[in-house]
């Protein structure tokens, strides 16, 4: 076991602890090797195995679970999203996870602005219900998609705009939360005069301790506490000391990190929501100027600055989604921009400020026209579509940068400093100098406003010599900070990262304070202890992610890594690109990752498997860790939606890693009946057809449905896709005009064996367009030609690659001269664009995948360039259409929606959903079937079942069909299939069609 990474706790065999939470806790109680490791890291670089977790399904629960964990003498430590920068939620002992169950808005006072949360509530979560009384809690963190009240509470969170809204504890009106002993206490405001107190006795001593510490001790925290705003380093002493209003006891557990107290109830101070706003885009030729700009900036009372750098504008250029944006409000070649915005109640008054804003940076002897360190200005943002991509860019620019597939990875420690905005310029000119000198450079982000820069150097914690440049230049960073009366702490907390360093940044008597509030609280060191006080080295690493003994050997992978480093042909290095930032935890927008969505479990979603993969195969979960029970229950509900190959800051695709999980089981178990009938679909197919009659038994006898459930493990209340014996079988090689524009038509499997219409449309919509249609038989002559997306998702890696290589030596002559080749199914097609080239990297492969357009994407480009000629008329008034997952995750859904627009009076809305839950096999597996049925409750099935019965409900993917058909009786269409229908009614009622390129570039 790795130094660090466990407590001695054996992973066989039940504990008395773990009995006895497992009897008195209904939530989740978790002790096996698998789930502790999916709870020993959070954003951090470290990594402490716990001895256990538990979820608990209440706040009862929770403080029954506290009371169990003490009585047996360990250590617990609360956690919500677990995305904390600096190790706060990483520690031996047991670990309650706040987030799953304990997610309420308890109380909304919408006249005072108030309301009552459970610390597990996300706060994306939490403003989406104040959102319809116009209200939001505004500490608006980039986390904000999962990061959880609690949590945020636990670090003293602070949003981009704590300029206008201050921080976490400038929004905390009161706290419930239990002691480590059990002790239960409302804290909120307290009088110096207790007479009037509503609290127990040791409540009321508590109180008066702390008070009593405060009135000793004021003297010293004015001295030693930064005056900067972004201060949320230790303990907050300074809500302590006598002021005239009354202390707010809550204001010192906020930020205490699980340290104190058991946060039970949070009172939030709410907003109104923000309805008017502008950026001014400030230009600078220089980077010093703009730091050094910021301190007058803010005299104009903005609610945020936010710098954005060389780098960064670089990065968006390069990428297509951003430079449209980047174009239309980037100046000519700034060294940095900053990015003011003002939110005041009416837009007069935001452009008036714009107008100010202008005025000012020409007094500071900014000009578009001066030579290069004072050549700026303002570009003004007013448009709220282009403010949203502006700010999209800002987050996916510093995605862009974190997602280096090299070793080396910016990494968080001195990411958060803050200074006083006069230091800025000559703060941030030193830091560049102490990288350099460290043979490192950062990017720098963020809160100008603040004085609060996002800087993380590029460092490799694999490497001793990197780990030692960490430490020096932590150390010079942070005694620079000291000199500027700065913080070394100014948003994402303390944890192992910054604890050691609070007594050369406060002295030792504030040390003595802060250990005295945590044994006043805490003296048996229950609660999260080593965090805040008596904290560890920073760059001990046995506590590290990557410790010296780190090391994998022997992995042997299917599919091409080499994109990233590492062992396994680059799987490491892939894997490791998991940096713990919990985006896919996400519950709205985008499609990741919708098995989470359905459980809310850590081993459901993309991090946990991440985390899990990593821990496998580098040893640290036994031998054959990665073929094992606990590794497939891991991956089991993982519907290969490729949406965090898209979505994923880091382009974790796990999709593709499930495939080596599952070859890896299947090289070491043999294949289950199941994966065989799944993934031999395509070789079977023509005889069950033939055989239809008697192939669809099954679906009509419940005696064989409940054997195939029995042995094969399909689910009997799933109907199996009917059989038919029409199948698609194509009469000619090549259809259309001999001098029209020549394109290939994969038929998929699934659309030649169970619903050729699709085909057929396709082919008639192509041919009337006046394309030359090739369907070319396999070269071999043999059977028809497949993607090998079946044998794919059952690990059968070998046959895919040979149906991959019959169809390469098919295609290749098309795609070499350059004929599009066009797919239907969406899993299919994008197989070749995807898989093929982890599977074959030679020419021909590149070329067929560079070729391969779904038909929608093909039609689409041919209208764009004005080479469509369809006659198309009017079908309906409405159509509802749904994403298959991976058409998101290769950005061509986008395609649907115009290539229906095309049609005439045709109102084309999308339905915001995730996966439709049948993925593939998935929907069908007994094991499984609860879950895909979940997952399509969440959004599809319901917004089709509202759907007016007239309009269209249009799904490219086969089993989004199925799954719809299923649970809503409503029959959805390909959209080949509409646009044959809009031929017709082009035909029998004939009139110009308005389709046009217009429509898609509008
Ligand atoms: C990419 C990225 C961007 C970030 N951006 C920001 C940002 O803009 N602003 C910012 O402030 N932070 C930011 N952070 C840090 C982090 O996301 C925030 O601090 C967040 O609020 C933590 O919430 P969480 O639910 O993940 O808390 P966790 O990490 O789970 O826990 C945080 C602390 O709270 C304690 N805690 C949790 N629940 C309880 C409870 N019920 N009782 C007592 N203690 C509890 C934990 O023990 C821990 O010490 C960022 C992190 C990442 C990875
Ligand atoms: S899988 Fe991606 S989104 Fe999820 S935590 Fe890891 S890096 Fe973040
Ligand atoms: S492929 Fe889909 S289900 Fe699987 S981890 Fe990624 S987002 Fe989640």
């Amino acid at each position: 076991m790795l130094a660090g990474h466990g407590d001695g706790m054996s992973d066989k065999g039940t504990s008395p602890l773990e009995s006895r939470l497992k009897r008195e806790i209904t939530g989740d109680v978790l002790f096996d090797p698998f789930s502790r490791g999916r709870y020993a890291t959070d954003a951090s670089f470290y990594q402490i195995m716990p001895a256990g977790v538990v979820v608990p399904r209440s706040i009862d629960e929770a403080l029954r679970a506290l009371a169990i964990i003490r009585d047996d003498g360990r250590i617990v430590t609360p956690r919500g999203g677990g995305t904390s920068q600096c190790g706060q939620t990483v520690n031996d002992g047991i670990v309650v996870d706040f987030s799953k169950h304990l997610n309420r808005l308890i109380s909304l006072d919408v006249e005072n602005r108030t309301c009552v949360v459970e610390p597990g509530i996300v706060l994306d979560d939490l403003n989406r219900q104040l959102k319809r009384h116009g209200l939001w809690f505004p500490v608006d963190v980039s986390t904000a998609s999962r990061a959880t009240i609690g949590g945020m509470a636990g670090n003293n969170s602070c949003g981009g705009r704590s300029l206008r809204y201050g921080t976490m504890r400038d929004n905390t009106l009161s706290m419930d939360a239990a002691l480590a002993d059990g002790t239960l206490l409302h804290f909120g405001e307290v009088p110096r005069d207790f007479s009037q107190l509503n609290a127990n006795d040791s409540g009321l001593a508590l109180f008066r301790d702390m008070l009593a510490l405060g009135s000793r001790e004021a003297e010293e925290i004015a001295d030693k506490f930064p005056k900067v705003q972004r201060r949320v380093g230790g303990y907050n002493l300074d809500a302590l000391v006598p002021r005239n209003a009354a202390n707010n006891l809550a204001h010192l557990l906020v930020g205490s990190e699980g340290t104190l107290a058991f946060t039970t109830k949070v009172e939030l101070k709410l907003w109104p929501v923000i309805r008017n706003k502008v950026l001014g885009i400030c230009h600078f030729g220089s980077f010093y100027e703009a730091m050094d700009a910021a301190q007058h900036l803010v005299k104009l009372r903005p609610i945020a600055v936010e710098l954005v750098d060389r780098t960064m504008i670089a990065l968006g250029r390069d990428i297509a989604m951003f430079a449209p944006v980047i174009d239309a409000t980037v100046r000519g070649d700034p060294d940095a921009l900053l990015i003011v915005e003002f939110a005041e109640e009416d837009q007069p008054d935001n452009l008036q400020k714009l107008r100010q804003l202008s005025e000012l940076m020409s007094d500071l002897g900014f000009g578009w026209n001066h030579p290069q360190r004072k050549c700026g200005g303002v570009v003004d943002v007013v448009e709220p579509a282009t403010q949203t991509a502006i700010s999209d860019f800002r987050t996916s620019g510093l995605n862009v940068m974190m997602s280096m597939k090299q070793e080396g990875k910016p990494v968080s420690f001195v990411e958060d400093c803050a200074v006083p905005l006069p230091h800025l310029a000559d703060y941030t000119q030193r830091l560049n100098t102490i990288f350099a000198r460290h043979g490192t450079r950062g990017t720098m982000y963020a809160h100008a406003s603040e004085g609060c820069l996002h800087v993380r150097p590029v460092l490799n914690l694999k490497l001793e010599k990197d780990v030692k440049a960490m430490r020096a230049i932590a150390e010079e960073t942070f005694a620079m900070v000291r000199e500027y009366k700065g913080s070394h702490s100014g948003e994402h907390g303390d944890g192992i990262v910054r604890s050691e360093f609070h007594e050369t940044m406060f002295g030792p008597r504030i040390i003595a304070d802060f250990r005295e509030v945590k044994q006043r609280f805490d003296p048996g060191r229950v609660l999260n202890p080593g965090k805040i006080v008596d904290a560890p080295k920073m760059d001990d690493r046995s506590l590290f992610r990557y410790p010296p003994d780190y090391r994998i050997t022997g992995l042997k992978t299917a599919l091409d890594w080499s994109a990233y480093p590492g062992a396994g042909g680059g799987f490491q290095g892939a894997v490791e690109m998991c940096n713990n930032n919990g985006a896919c935890r996400k519950l709205e927008g985008g499609v990741m990752c919708p098995s989470y969505r359905a459980t809310r479990n850590e081993k459901d979603v993309t991090r946990g498997r991440a985390n899990t993969l990593r821990l496998a195969i580098s040893g640290q979960l036994g031998p054959d860790a990665l073929a094992s029970d606990a590794m497939m229950d891991t991956m089991k509900l993982c519907v290969s939606c490729k949406a965090c190959r898209h979505e994923c800051p880091t382009g974790v695709d796990m999709a593709k890693m499930k495939i080596e999980v599952l070859a890896a089981r299947n090289a070491k178990h043999g294949l289950s009946l199941r994966d065989a009938l799944v993934g031999f679909l395509p070789r079977y197919a023509p005889l069950f057809a033939r055989l239809a009659p008697i192939a669809n038994w099954r679906n009509k006898s419940p005696l064989l449905r409940a054997l195939l459930e029995r042995v094969a493990g399909i689910s009997a209340r799933r109907a199996l896709p009917a059989w038919r014996r029409d199948i698609f079988k194509s009469e000619s090689e090549v259809f259309g005009p001999a001098d029209g524009s020549e394109v290939v038509l994969f038929a998929d499997t699934f659309n030649r064996a169970y619903e050729r219409e699709n085909l057929d449309a396709a082919l008639r919509v192509l041919v009337e367009g006046g394309y030359r249609v090739h369907l070319p038989r396999a070269a071999d002559n043999g059977r028809p030609l497949c993607c090998g997306r079946t044998f794919l998702s059952a690990g059968m890696v070998d046959h895919a690659r040979i149906e991959l290589d019959r169809l390469v030596e098919t295609y290749a002559p098309f795609a070499s001269r350059g004929v599009p080749i066009i797919g239907l199914e969406p899993s299919c097609l994008l197989t070749l664009r995807d898989e093929l080239v982890s599977l074959r990297s030679d020419a021909s492969a590149k070329a067929i995948s560079a070729q391969a357009l779904l038909f929608e994407e093909f039609l689409v480009r041919e209208a764009a360039s004005g080479r469509l000629r369809l006659p198309l008329g009017r079908v309906a008034n409405k159509a509802l259409v749904h994403g298959h997952c991976h058409q998101k995750s290769f950005g061509a859904f986008t395609s649907v929606e115009q290539v229906l627009r095309l049609i005439p009076d045709l109102d084309v809305e999308t339905i915001e959903s995730s996966c439709c839950g049948m993925a593939g096999a998935f929907g069908y597996g007994a094991d499984t079937y609860q879950t895909s049925i979940e997952m399509a409750e969440l959004s599809l099935l319901p917004a089709v079942r509202r759907a007016d019965a007239a309009a269209l409900v249009v799904a490219d993917g086969t089993s989004c069909r199925h799954q719809i058909k299923d649970g809503t009786s409503h029959s959805a269409l390909h959209v080949a299939r509409v646009l044959a229908m809009s031929l017709d009614s082009a035909r029998s009622n004939p009139h110009p069609s308005p389709h046009a390129k217009e429509t898609i570039h509008g």
